[in-house]
C-alpha cells in the first residue's frame, strides 16, 4: 500500500516530468493536485520560464482541425487509450503517449502538452470534462486508430484521417515532412512506413511498454 509519503513523491515527479512537456501550472495542477504556486517554486523559478496562453475549452478544436493535425491528434489519443486499458493511471498515460507523439513526428510539435492535456480529458471523461466526449475507434479500412465524437459508428468505406493521409501523401509535400522517413526510400515503401509507424502507437503494437 502506497504511503502518503509515495504518493506526494510520485506526484512531484510526475509534475517534473510534465512541466518538462511544457505544461502550464494550471494543467499541472489539475494532473497532480500540486498548487500552481508551488509548482512554479518548485520547476519554474525564473518567471519568465513559465509556459504562457490559453488552453483550449473544449474538445471542438478538434473536429475542425486540418487533416495533420487531427492525425496527430488521433496518434496521442489512441496511445493514451491503450496505455489507460493497460491500468496505467491518467497522468503517467498522458505523459507516455505525448512521447510517443513526439518520438513518431517531428519538431516543432502541433500538438502541445495542454492541447493533449484536453484531448485525453474529453476521452476520459476527467479534469476539464465532466463526461467523455471523444472515443477512440479502429478504422476498418487501414485498421489506424483513430477519435470520434461518442456514438460516432465507423464504417467500411469512410476513410479515417489515416486514410486520407495516406491518399493524398503521393501530392501533399506537408505532410510528407510531416512525419520522419529515410529520403532514400521511394514514395511507396515511405507511405507503408508511415502506415507502419501509425500502427506502432496502436493498441495492438508490442514490446513497449512504460517501464522506465
Ligand atoms: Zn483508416
Amino acid at each position: 500500500m502506497p504511503t502518503r509519503g509515495d504518493r506526494h513523491l510520485r506526484a512531484i515527479q510526475l509534475a517534473k516530468q510534465l512541466a518538462a512537456l511544457g505544461a502550464r501550472l494550471k494543467t499541472i495542477h489539475l494532473i497532480t493536485g500540486i498548487p500552481p504556486r508551488q509548482v512554479q517554486s518548485l520547476f519554474f523559478p525564473d518567471a519568465r520560464s513559465i509556459p504562457r496562453g490559453r488552453a483550449p475549452d473544449s474538445a471542438d478544436w478538434y473536429h475542425g482541425a486540418n487533416l495533420i493535425l487531427r492525425s496527430d491528434a488521433c496518434l496521442i489519443g489512441a496511445r493514451y487509450r491503450q496505455l489507460r486499458n493497460q491500468g496505467l493511471a491518467a497522468g503517467e498515460a498522458l505523459v507516455f503517449a505525448y512521447r510517443a507523439y513526439q518520438a513518431a513526428t517531428l519538431p516543432p510539435y502541433r500538438i502541445s502538452l495542454d492541447r493533449a492535456f484536453n484531448l485525453v480529458s474529453y476521452i476520459d471523461g476527467i479534469w476539464l470534462a465532466s463526461a467523455p466526449t471523444l472515443s477512440v475507434l479502429t478504422c476498418p479500412g487501414c485498421g489506424c486508430e483513430f477519435i470520434v465524437a461518442v456514438g460516432t459508428v465507423a464504417h467500411r468505406g469512410e476513410p479515417c484521417p489515416f486514410c486520407k493521409l495516406l491518399e493524398r501523401f503521393h501530392l501533399d509535400h506537408r505532410i510528407q515532412a510531416s512525419y520522419p522517413a529515410r529520403p532514400a526510400l521511394d514514395m511507396t515503401e515511405r507511405q507503408l512506413g508511415m502506415l507502419a509507424l501509425f500502427h506502432k502507437l496502436s493498441p495492438e503494437a508490442e514490446g513497449d511498454s512504460p517501464s522506465e
